[in-house]
């Protein structure tokens, strides 16, 4: 089922956008009480990983969402390095999702840890007083739930709801007053305008715009004129604090996809081959970091006189798998004509499962797992069929049948590093085991709150204070590892 906002254009700040802190690190940090207040690091442990989550205190070295493990390394060496635990970051953002489906009809995930909601819709809020209560109700609600921080942005606009949560980053709740828009973004640089990513933001410098306000200024027959008439109109209007795009419930996911346009026409059938397979490991890459699987392979391609042609192929079941998809895309490249030349190539993946095939993952990681400065990201297909029970991920839980439940801290040369804690106890000793100890075994995680209560979300609850409210400092947000 689809639900739409009927309000096109509203004047109370009723349109709520959630932004889960430094999501997987933070799970991480609850689920490991030695890891709480220090550097942590999500990602591919791999030499062509990438950082998918870094915790506020690696970032205080540096280090960010996107960017290769390998400098992450060098940043903070000391941090903990964890292979990411998708299934169980999905069903912590169930339960934050459940919180947000009880305040409106109208819930708009955007990632694992991110969504929109129109409180109004589901009449839990109606003016900046209602939507303050509910917004820090929420929070509130979240802590007690899951033991994790969610900063919350309010704004009569999706854009802004959004500008508003980084601006309330970490731990904390902006509302934006209606009214007051235009002069919040006037000093803003350009780039915190959605659809701005480098290359615009370069242009517009080019042309001597670099705030919001000188974006207003310049009018929208010279943006028209820098940009295009899509982008430029496009942006004129979020100049103008105008979004009226409305917050829109989905059921199923829609598709994953990426695409790129080339400068100069590719011609050559091999380059052709080798940026298929790049943009299906970008595509997966951005699947898993929603946490998704899709059955449906899309490939498109527009050709040098612009002609433009999608085949698809749909699998069996789900995947998320990078040779999967590779192959497949591959597959649908031989049944296309690329001669006389190709501008624009994307791969895409659709009709997305809600759930993610985890012991896909835990194999597809273990084997960067391993030995992260030898073994090529590479995934033969003969790891496949390797029992994934016996590879001790970094960060994944085990039980020994004498210290109980504990974590892997390391592994190598045959040996296993374990640290014994739990949730909700004090930080744990490390004990070292042969890797195939027979009284260690793989265990499933320990919930975060160990007895969560279950908080009815009901507009008539008193608010809490919110020593978290701030509205002035900017604090770098976490963003997407591929972006949109
Ligand atoms: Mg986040």
């Amino acid at each position: 089922m689809v639900w739409y906002s009927i309000v096109a254009v509203r004047t109370a700040p009723t349109i709520l956008h959630l932004d889960m802190d430094a999501f997987y690190a933070s799970v991480e940090q609850a689920s490991k009480p030695s890891l709480r207040g220090k550097a942590v690091v999500v990602g591919g442990l791999g030499p062509r990983g990438v950082v998918a989550t870094a915790s506020y205190e690696a970032r205080a070295f540096g280090v960010h969402s996107a960017m290769p493990m390998a400098q992450a390394r060098r940043l903070a060496p000391n941090a903990a390095y964890l292979v990411p635990r998708f299934a169980f970051y999905r069903s912590v953002s169930e339960q934050v999702t459940s919180l947000l489906r009880a305040l409106s009809p109208l819930v708009e995930p955007l990632s694992l840890d991110e969504a929109f909601v129109d409180l109004e819709a589901g009449g839990a809020a109606w003016d900046a007083e209602s939507a303050r209560r509910a917004g820090v109700k929420l929070r509130a609600d979240i802590r007690a739930v899951t033991g994790l921080t969610g900063s919350v942005g309010l704004a009569a606009s999706k854009m802004l709801a959004k500008i508003a949560s980084e601006k309330a980053k970490p731990d904390g709740l902006v509302l934006i007053e209606p009214g007051t828009e235009r002069a919040l973004l006037g000093p803003m640089p350009v780039r915190a305008l959605p659809g701005v990513g480098p290359a615009t933001n370069d242009q517009l410098r080019r042309a001597g715009i670099h705030t919001v306000a000188e974006l207003a200024e310049a009018g929208e027959d010279e943006l028209v004129r820098l940009l295009g008439k899509a982008h430029g109109h496009a942006l004129y209007a979020m100049a103008l604090a105008r979004d009226e795009r409305p917050v829109v419930a989905e059921r199923e996911a829609k598709s994953v996809s990426v695409e790129d346009t080339y400068d100069v026409d590719i011609h050559d059938r091999v380059r052709v081959g080798l940026e298929v397979q790049r943009l299906a490991d970008r595509c997966v890459r951005r699947l898993r970091a929603a946490g998704l699987s899709g059955r449906t392979i899309v490939l498109k391609v527009r050709r040098y006189d612009f002609s433009t042609l999608t085949r698809s192929e749909t699998l069996r079941g789900p995947t998320d798998d990078p040779a999967v998809v590779r192959e497949t895309a591959a597959r649908l490249l031989a049944s296309v004509d690329t001669t006389g030349g190709v501008r624009l190539l994307g791969v895409g993946v659709s009709g997305l499962a809600d759930y993610t095939q985890e012991d896909l993952f835990a194999q597809a990681a273990s084997a960067e797992a391993g030995n992260p400065d030898e073994e090529p990201e590479q995934e033969p297909a003969a790891d496949r069929t390797a029992p994934a029970e016996r590879r001790w991920l970094a960060g994944h839980d085990v039980r020994h049948a004498e210290y109980g439940h504990g974590w892997v801290q390391g592994s190598g040369l045959g040996r296993v590093t374990v640290r014994f804690e739990t949730p909700g106890s004090p930080p744990g000793r490390v004990r070292t085991f042969f890797v195939d100890d027979p009284d260690l075994e793989p265990a499933d995680p320990l919930p975060l709150v160990p007895s969560a209560r279950h908080v009815p979300a009901g507009p008539e609850d008193t608010a809490l204070p919110e020593p978290g409210d701030r509205t002035g400092e900017r604090v770098p947000s976490e963003s997407a590892a591929e972006g949109g």
